[in-house]
């Protein structure tokens, strides 16, 4: 048997690659067994988030927001571009660029923290030991005082849609072609449904999104869910409410998706298909049977509020556990996780945890869904703003959208808040720490905002919750 750790970490993601780190500041020898092989055949740290998930496909985003905003909407500036071009190959070769800069950073900070990266696929054997078999097939057994399991998640496979070559396709392939399809087709309307929808549609493609529920976004405030559907519809992304697809016939040259809906069933032809229909946590083959780990019912390791698995010493965190599938979320949990062993009281909150979905308009939110408060019996109020009469937001010509504000009756403490419009990914942040400080729409009201500025939506939103906003027309309470 090779070294004592006081920490071994089983996965080299966001969640993973952070309790690593912090363990080292803490002063406990520690090591991150990791498997994850990238697109150029190599190691890499940063798991699913950095290889094929939150940063590729922001980097996607952005470049097919550029060229959509190029290519079409800068004439209302009084700016005439003329014959813009796409070169995909160089898109893609940037995005491979952040990429490959941000998982080389991780491996820096590994190096500078003297954290062991050990490469290889781990397993949790009994009294805490973990086996690493290495890519060449060589097997290693590592003991540790505490073991953290950040083994992450998969992409959700359906019988109706089988992954085939670069016609069908889940996340990560859809970040690597090289043309762009005229047709594409997509199943899922979520989070990852939606932005690589959009990053295609920008490009060109003509989008089909197929979603089974009847709701669009469920799990987002439907105020703001409203106001994303009709935007999407305005910019040509057709979105198939309750359409559960049943099977995909694979032609020579083009996928016919046989799906029902309410009126029956319906086809529909795509050159080539992406399925985004969620992900499962990863547990394959990560611990003995004799070790005995616990499960819920929903194939996740089992954790308590304190990451603790039912094994002594052995701790759970990010995708592979209950909460939401959040690279943030995975993060956080690593830090209180590292701090718990090395004796700290650290506690994760999960209130107010941003959520954002990257498309255009962006959407983002922290806390209680106006339905959740009404299916809790909260008593509530509620202040939207609009970015449609805020100055900064027209001067970028994006003057669509809302910020809403929902908090307490009683006590008028922040309860949510929701954003669909420019910049909300960095505008939930304000969300956050006001939730986090327990603020009340009170303490948001007496604060000063930069003029002109998106926050001051936040402001106006904050007055409006009772009846006051300045530059809105108030509802009477
Ligand atoms: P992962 O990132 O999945 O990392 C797990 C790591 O463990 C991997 O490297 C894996 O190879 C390794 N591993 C697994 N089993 C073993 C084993 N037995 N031995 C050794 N190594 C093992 N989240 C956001 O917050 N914001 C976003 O914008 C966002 N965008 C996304 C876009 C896409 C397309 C996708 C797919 C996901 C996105 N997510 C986003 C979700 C985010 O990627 C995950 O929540 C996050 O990566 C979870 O971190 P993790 O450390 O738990 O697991
Ligand atoms: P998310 O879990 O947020 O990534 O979203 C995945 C979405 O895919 C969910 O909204 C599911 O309802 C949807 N979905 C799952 N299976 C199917 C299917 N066979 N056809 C259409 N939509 C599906």
């Amino acid at each position: 048997m090779s070294d004592n750790y006081d920490v071994i970490v089983i996965g080299g993601g966001p969640g993973g690659y952070v309790a690593a780190i912090r363990c080292a500041q803490l002063g406990l020898k520690t090591a991150c067994v990791d498997k994850w092989i990238n697109k150029e055949g190599a190691p890499a740290l940063g798991g699913t988030c950095l290889n094929v998930g939150c940063i590729p496909s922001k980097a996607l985003l952005e470049s097919s927001e550029k060229y959509e905003e190029a290519g079409h909407h800068l004439d209302v500036h009084g700016i005439n571009v003329a014959g813009v071009s796409m070169d995909l190959p160089k898109m893609i070769q940037r995005k491979d660029k952040i990429v490959s800069d941000l998982t080389g950073g991780i491996a820096q900070l590994f190096k500078a923290n003297k954290i062991e990266w050990l490469q290889g696929h781990g397993k949790l054997l009994a009294e805490n030991k973990v086996s690493v078999t290495a890519h060449d097939g060589t097997e290693s057994v590592f003991a540790a005082k505490n073991v953290i399991i950040a083994t992450g998640s998969n992409p959700i496979n359906i019988p109706s849609a089988q992954l085939l070559d670069d016609r069908i396709v889940d996340n990560e392939g859809a970040l690597n072609w090289e043309t762009v399809p005229a047709r594409l087709g997509v199943i899922g309307a979520g989070v990852i449904g939606l932005e690589m929808g959009s990053v295609w549609r920008r490009l060109g493609s003509e989008v089909v999104v197929l979603e089974a529920m009847d709701t669009f976004l469920g799990a987002v405030d439907q105020q703001v869910a409203k106001q994303a559907h009709k935007q999407f519809k305005q910019q040509g992304l057709d979105i198939k409410l309750g359409a559960r697809l049943n099977n995909t016939v694979v032609g020579d040259n083009e996928l016919t998706l046989e799906y029902s809906d309410k009126d029956g069933d319906q086809t529909v032809t795509v050159d080539r298909l992406i399925v985004a229909v969620g992900r499962r946590p990863n547990t394959d083959n990560i611990a003995d049977e004799s070790v005995g780990l616990a499960m819920d019912d929903r194939g996740r390791v089992n954790v308590n509020d304190y990451l603790e698995t039912n094994i002594p010493g052995v701790y759970a965190i990010g995708d592979v556990v209950r909460g939401p599938m959040l690279a943030h979320k995975a993060e956080e949990e690593g830090v209180v996780t590292a701090e718990r062993i090395a004796g700290q009281q650290s506690k994760m909150h999960y209130d107010a945890i941003p959520w954002v979905i990257y498309t255009n308009p962006e959407i983002a939110w922290a806390g209680k869904t106006e339905e959740q408060l009404k299916e809790e019996g909260v008593t509530y109020k509620s202040g939207t703003f609009s970015f449609a009469v805020n100055g900064r937001a027209k001067a970028m010509e994006q003057a669509s959208g809302l910020v809403k504000v929902l908090a307490d009756e009683t006590t008028d403490r922040i309860l949510g808040m929701h954003f669909v419009g420019p910049m909300a990914s960095e505008l939930v942040g304000q969300a956050v720490i006001a939730m986090e400080s327990q603020n009340t729409t009170e303490d948001l009201a007496r604060t000063v905002f930069a003029h002109p500025s998106l926050s001051e939506c936040i402001h106006e939103a904050a007055f409006a919750a009772d009846g006051r906003a300045i530059h809105g027309i108030n509802r009477r309470r």
